[in-house]
């Protein structure tokens, strides 16, 4: 019986909306799903000129007989759904029927196809049947789209660069590859391998493949469940992180979805370890019962909707929250001044796609390289691959005990450990020994993360110390000002200040909270006010305590060029040495770097043939 039927007309004009064949990437994104679905273990996807010459998708999947291969380019054909109900709970990645006649009527498709017995060759130009003819028997499809909007020159001068076509196709294939791990897929653009990975079933290896060694092994395992859902994955360490928030992926039941509410969970979760407009790599696969999820709310724009949605995002923050609180995360002084940049992410760095759903500050995009950069940095790649030398190895179970043995390392090694002072640089970095090596302290951010603990604490307890204010302060406000403030005035007297009208439009201040820092109460009392008139519209108590805080701290921290003596700097480290979180200033900029004897060794060409003396 044919595989593939005709979805009825309704049920196709519903799942049609929105799709159309944009771009090269949209059709890889067609062809490769579609030899997921055929069960392929294997697809290779070469590209001539990033795709606007030729697409050609190779699988070794079920293939289709004779019938098939004419039928799959009929409009509204899919081997998927049959019926309106199906669209609730979609298990398979194709559900859009359409694509191969959309393709085809825009292009020039040979397919190949064969199920193990007689092949089928089929040859469309335009839309239309060229040519038929039997091929040979190897079971699977390849489908090659030439030439792709010929006979649409509007849409051909649509497209955007050969360089931003290829950006978009690499990331696409990251992003499957990630998600399929038990596929092996390989993408190359004019002969030159850009993606290549051996579908062992090993995600970790899988990471490896497509950003490198280096930021596998500042990669941690997570895993949390509830009733509803099933989550493990990977997550950077928060000292990497990227330009861009497209290497945070979410893949739900096997698909990959782009929900911008559960980027915010993930990247808040970090808040304090890294500069908030900076993100990181993470990769999660969520697993629940598919009727508690729609895939259907748009298919193009890949975003689903969870029933249990607020349940989700706490689950996940718990875990991204506790497998950070658990690491030593003081940072590797970086010696390889050359830091190795993945072609995968030189692409996708350079190449950011606008996210016009966020709020969140845009990253201006640098300048793209132009097209003879890419060719030069693919040679070069081709040349010096890591894979072809030490990550990528046939021999996949060694390589993974290997990259294990990296994590593993990282888990056993303490929080802080205890450091002595020996001096300081400029009034500015506290030099640090112990036997493992050197430590160059920040003091100004060390003592900005240790304040800014004590006063979140201080704000988030129930019992609010306050003192008297010597001089009673009084703040002349606007009368819009003064309105807002009357409103919010709760917000003030549970964190412990007195305060009284005084007059028009005037406030008068007779006890304030004890965390204020000395000799600047005024300024930081104003401050507060600011923040909370500033804060008003979309007021959040936790995120509002958490701005206090931050401004509280640096305030009250030592200022770079002050001296402190060897007892303040031993007071510093031990009191750092208690935060939650010691590796960073509430900015998420690092208080203290890490040089091992090993690394000291190096810089000074002490280790190796030289005897040390
Ligand atoms: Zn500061
Ligand atoms: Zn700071």
């Amino acid at each position: 019986m044919a595989k593939i039927k005709l979805m009825d007309e309704i049920l196709a004009n519903k799942i049609a909306a929105g799709e159309v064949v944009e771009r090269c990437s949209s059709v890889v994104k067609e062809l490769v799903e579609n030899s997921i679905d055929a069960g392929s273990t294997e697809i290779k996807v070469d590209l001539l000129e990033s795709g606007t010459k030729e697409i050609k998708v190779t699988d070794n999947g079920s293939g289709m007989e004779e019938d098939d291969a004419l039928l799959a380019f009929s409009r509204h054909a899919t081997s998927k759904l049959t019926s309106e109900d199906d669209l609730y709970h979609i298990n398979t990645l194709g559900f859009r029927g359409e694509a191969l006649a959309s393709i085809a009527s825009v292009s020039d498709i040979q397919l190949k196809t064969s199920t193990g017995n007689i092949g089928t060759i089929v040859h469309l130009s335009g839309g239309k049947l060229v040519n038929k003819s039997k091929g040979d028997a190897r079971k699977g499809t390849t489908i090659t789209v030439s030439n792709l909007f010929y006979n649409t020159p509007a849409r051909l001068k649509h497209l955007k660069s050969l360089y931003a076509e290829l950006a978009f196709i690499i990331e696409y294939m990251n992003k499957l590859a990630l998600s399929h791990p038990d596929i092996r897929f390989c993408l190359s653009n004019n002969g030159n391998n850009i993606l290549r990975t051996d579908g062992n079933n090993n995600l970790l290896k899988t990471i490896s493949d497509i950003y490198g060694i280096d930021v596998v092994k500042k990669m941690i395992e997570v895993n949390a469940s509830d009733d509803d859902y099933v989550i493990d994955g990977f997550i950077s360490l928060p000292e990497v992180h990227r330009s861009s928030r497209n290497h945070m992926i979410t893949i739900v039941n096997g698909r990959i979805v782009k929900n911008n509410d559960l980027n915010r969970v993930i990247n808040d979760s970090y808040h304090s370890y890294k500069p908030d407009n900076r993100y990181p790599i993470v990769v999660l696969n969520i697993k629940l019962d598919p009727s508690l999820v729609d895939v259907n709310v748009h298919p193009t724009k890949m975003d689903v909707k969870f029933s249990k949605f607020e349940e989700l995002k706490n689950l996940i923050s718990q875990m991204i929250k506790s497998a950070i609180a658990n690491k030593n995360l003081i940072p590797n002084v970086d010696i390889d001044m050359s830091e190795e940049v993945y072609l995968n992410e030189q692409f996708l760095s350079t190449f950011e796609e606008p996210d016009v759903s966020s709020k969140e500050p845009e990253v201006v995009p640098k300048e793209k390289p132009k097209y003879e950069d890419i060719t030069l940095n693919l040679e070069r790649v081709q040349e010096d691959t890591p894979y072809t030398k030490e990550v990528y190895s046939e021999d996949a179970s060694e390589d993974n005990t290997h990259l294990k043995d990296l994590i593993k390392k990282q888990e056993e090694t303490e929080k802080m450990p205890e450091l002595y002072p020996v001096g300081v640089v400029h009034g500015t970095y506290i030099i640090c020994e112990n036997e493992k090596g050197m430590y160059l302290i920040d003091q100004h951010a060390a003592k900005e993360r240790i304040n800014y603990e004590i006063v979140k604490e201080s704000l988030a307890s129930k019992s609010v110390k306050a003192i008297p204010m010597l001089f009673p302060l009084t703040i002349e406000l606007t009368s819009n000002e003064f309105i807002i403030l009357k409103q919010n005035m709760d917000i003030l007297t549970n964190m412990g200040f007195v305060i009284e009208e005084f007059g028009l439009n005037s406030l008068i201040i007779k006890m304030h909270p004890t965390w204020l820092p000395k000799n600047n109460e005024e300024e930081a009392i104003k401050k507060i006010i600011d923040l909370v008139i500033e804060k008003e519209k979309d007021f959040d108590l936790s995120k509002f305590n958490d701005l206090v805080a931050a401004t509280m701290a640096c305030k009250m921290s030592i200022k770079a060029n002050d001296r402190i003596t060897t007892e303040e700097m031993e007071n510093l480290i031990n009191d750092l040495r208690k935060c939650h979180n010691p590796y960073n200033c509430p900015h998420g900029r690092p208080t203290i770097i890490f040089y091992s004897n090993y690394d000291l060794e190096k810089l000074f060409k002490r280790s190796g043939f030289e005897q040390r003396n």
